[in-house]
């Protein structure tokens, strides 16, 4: 089979590899739709040693498909399923698995392999975070799964509610995902994003106000303008920048809720106005990854209709084309870019 295979940062080698035997517990799935994210560039950068530990591997991780062959004792789920795969699996016996918070898991086993024409998934995988998918659910829409997953759980930490008013500070397409899914609890978007191609794209997509950054003096004078001088109740963090984290605080009214949901470079801080964290009792919060019952959650939503971001996708693009199409996310000229791995390749 064809796969884009990296080999460590800047290595990566479209190659001819053999397709994976299933064996005991695994399974096998023929890929139809993976999809492009930020983690990819920055991994394809600089590696990545929790989420791709062992080198060459085949690269990618937002994949949805078909299985076409089950390894020996798999139950959950059978030839000719149309699934999606999550990018990891816990243990489910760590101190943070027993609680409840399976994103946090000690031994988290991370999966990659999306940009290739077949992957077996891990017996792990395949017993807690293989999905089955409804006959109307596309593949390319199923493959948001994961990262909708991962802005699931921001949205939970945020506590959003309907009738809230939530500022998302970032226009990728996680800041998008975010405020889809805000919007899908019926809360008042404000998104803040920098002026160019993706803002007017976003734009477009009509699901928040877009507050451009780089137009206002105070990007929190404007969020406090736009809520009658209170401040937003929740504020999300999508950049991963320490000043943007910092404006995140300084967005919220009293009582309000503050959701870190982009990691910043390690090292680094910011400054928090303790006055204001006490005396107003701000709720400062971490986001991080997802769970089972998230990727099931987000497998509901994309298959219901609540979020539909298929407009995400901007560019589509065959297996070959996959560092291009990582060199147009680092430039900031796509969104999201659909890896068809049966396609020519005709970008668009
Ligand atoms: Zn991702
Ligand atoms: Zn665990």
């Amino acid at each position: 089979m064809k796969a884009m295979v990296f080999y460590g940062p800047g290595d990566l080698r479209y190659e001819e590899i053999p397709v994976p035997v299933p064996s005991p517990g695994e399974a096998l799935v023929r890929i139809e739709a993976a999809l492009t994210c930020g983690t990819d560039v920055k991994t394809l950068r600089r590696g990545h040693p929790v989420m791709i530990p062992r080198v060459p591997t085949v690269f990618g991780h937002e994949l949805a498909g078909s299985v076409v062959a089950v390894g020996r004792g798999v139950k959950a789920v059978r030839e000719g399923d149309r699934v999606v795969a999550a990018n990891s699996a816990p243990c489910g016996e760590c101190p943070a698995c027993r609680s409840g918070r399976a994103n946090l898991c000690e031994d988290l086993l991370f999966v990659n392999g999306a940009y290739g024409e077949y992957i077996a998934l891990p017996p792990r995988l395949v017993e807690q975070n293989l999905v089955r998918l409804g006959p109307d659910l596309p593949a390319p829409r199923a493959a948001f799964a994961e990262p909708l997953a991962c802005v699931l759980g921001g949205i939970e930490r945020g506590r959003v509610e309907a009738g809230q008013t939530v500022a998302v500070f970032g226009h990728g397409p996680l800041g998008c995902l975010l405020a889809m899914a805000a919007v899908a609890r019926k809360a008042r978007v404000l998104l803040v994003g920098k002026s160019g191609w993706r803002l007017d794209r976003v734009r477009g997509l009509g699901v928040a106000d877009c507050l451009d950054a780089t137009q206002s003096s105070s990007v929190v004078g404007t969020i406090r303008e736009m809520t009658a001088g209170r401040g937003v109740d929740v504020a999300v963090d999508a950049t991963g920048l320490p000043e943007v984290w910092e404006q995140a605080v300084e967005s919220v009214a009293r009582g309000g809720t503050v959701v870190f949901f982009g990691g910043c470079a390690l090292a680094t801080a910011i400054r928090l106005d303790t006055r204001r964290v006490h005396y107003e009792e701000l709720t400062l919060t971490g986001a991080f990854h997802h769970t089972p019952e998230l990727i099931r959650r987000a497998v509901e939503m994309l298959d219901g209709e609540a979020v539909v971001p298929d407009r995400l996708i901007t560019h589509r693009m065959g297996l070959p084309e996959v560092p291009k199409a990582l060199e147009l996310m680092a430039r900031g000229e796509a969104l999201k870019v659909l890896i068809d791995p049966r396609g020519t390749g005709d970008a668009r």
